[in-house]
């Protein structure tokens, strides 16, 4: 979407500089990165892939982007997403889709699709995306590669425009969990402008530090709940699914059954819940405070202003949102939907809760019902794009970590099928060294990359 060659060439001179004084760097120095372009930066624009924010600059970057500056990284550019990261492939955008390193024919998963897609084709070790219901795990699984979901408060929230609220959080996308896990050490921690970011100094993330032992997963015990078989499955996936749970178990892992009894409702409460807060959130965009004013005549009303500003500016999907969202939270439907999710989340946090109190220490489900779709597939279907998201929406709903990480490839179509472990809240720092392990064990010879298959 936007590559900032001139900025960084500057920055790494001053990197080099800095090297040459012998002066201390951080444990990011030089490191280039992506950011979604949701997450505000003090250099370009901030679009969040929508005609509403044509041409807004940010005066300032992401409390989580300037950690990872102020550590060394260079900032090469902003990625790609469905617009405000409402979608799961990437189409979304007003600057046309993504496309998947793997098969340019396929989506790269969204919403943040351009992070996971920098990251497999090579152009970048780290990108950061925002997680809502699904949008790190999602498509660095479709493109197969890591993405962590933090523990909502691990990081903050500052400078990350505005979807649902009470369930987005920043993340990271890379090629291997340690490096997931070093930017989140470095983007981690409380943030006097973010109030809902957690100190919690006890349950810091550290780098992983580098293990050239073979990986075992002895001690380890993961549920596996019913809904990781469901009939959305696709039957190949649901191989690679299962061929890696019986890797995990020959490396000494123990896989239990178990059941999240209130999962199949997790879509749908999702849905009712990330848009009602959308349709709050987005009724900052009134051509006054940020981006875009449409082009009037001189006599035109304020509400005339707002009506075609908003008309012109939001997308098919957004729009979609804000009516649903406004909805829900009509009075008189209030109570039937909008109260009726948020008791659904609330089952949900106490399912994952009871699988943490019976002694997993991570449940374990398929990151998406199959692997990367055409583009274009379910374009039209938005139920079917909604049900991309089962298994990703359950943790941000219980705000939860999780990690998607790479299971295997179906062989047919060559294409990534990604695993997703979800673990307590704060325990973000055994999810990672369990995450290690099992990318370890399931990959002994490397993860498998789109640039050998060419
Ligand atoms: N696909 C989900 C949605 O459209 C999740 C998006 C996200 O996590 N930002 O809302």
């Amino acid at each position: 979407m936007s590559v900032f060659d001139e900025h960084a060439l500057e920055r790494a001179s001053e990197i080099d500089a800095q090297r040459a004084r012998g002066e201390p760097l951080g444990p990011l120095a030089g490191v280039p990165i992506a950011v979604k372009d949701n997450i505000c930066f003090d250099h370009g624009q901030t679009t969040c892939a929508s005609r509403a924010l044509e041409g807004y600059r940010s005066p300032f970057a992401a409390t989580a982007v300037r950690r990872l500056t102020d550590a060394g990284a260079i900032v090469v550019g902003k990625t790609n997403l469905d617009e405000f990261g409402m979608g799961s492939s990437c189409e979304h955008s007003v600057f046309g889709p993504t496309r998947n390193p793997w098969d340019h024919s396929r989506v790269p998963g969204g919403s943040s699709g351009g992070s996971a897609a920098a990251v497999a084709a090579g152009m970048v070790p780290i990108a950061l995306g925002s997680d809502t219901g699904g949008s790190i795990r999602q498509p660095a699984a479709l493109c197969g590669v890591v993405g962590v979901k933090p523990t909502y408060g691990r990081v903050s929230r500052y400078g990350l425009v505005a979807y649902a609220s009470s369930l987005d959080q920043i993340g990271p996308i890379a090629g291997s969990v340690e490096d997931c896990a070093l930017a989140l050490s470095v983007m981690q921690g409380v943030d006097p402008r973010d109030a809902t970011s957690a100190d919690r100094p006890a349950d810091a993330i550290e780098p992983i530090a580098d293990d050239h032992r073979a990986p075992d997963l002895k001690g380890v015990v993961f549920g596996v709940p019913s809904l990781a078989f469901g009939a959305h499955n696709d039957p190949e996936a649901e191989g690679v699914f299962a061929r890696a749970i019986e890797t995990l178990r020959a490396a000494g892992a123990e896989v239990r059954e178990i059941e999240l009894p209130h999962a199949d409702h997790a879509v749908a409460a999702y849905y009712v819940i990330a848009s009602a807060e959308a349709s709050s959130n987005l009724a900052r965009y009134d051509g006054v405070r940020y981006g875009r004013r449409a082009e009037l005549p001189k006599s035109a009303t304020l509400e005339e202003m707002y009506t075609r500003t908003r008309t012109e500016g939001f997308g098919a999907e957004v729009k979609r949102r804000i009516m649903l969202g406004t909805h829900v939270l009509t009075s008189g439907y209030y109570d039937a939907y909008y109260l009726t999710a948020l008791r659904a989340r609330r089952r949900i946090a106490e399912d994952y809760a009871s699988a943490f109190a019976a002694g997993c220490d991570a449940v374990l489900m398929p990151a998406t019902p199959g692997p990367a779709f055409p583009l274009g597939a379910k374009l039209t279907d938005p139920l079917m794009m909604y049900a991309e998201d089962v298994y990703t929406v359950g943790a941000s709903l219980a705000g939860l970590p999780a990690a998607a990480v790479p299971a295997g490839l179906v062989e047919s179509a060559r294409l990534p099928i990604g695993l997703q472990l979800v673990a307590p809240a704060w325990g973000e720092a055994r999810l990672l060294d369990v995450a290690r392990r099992v990318v370890g064990v399931l990959h002994p010879r490397g993860v498998p990359s789109p640039q050998a298959a060419t």
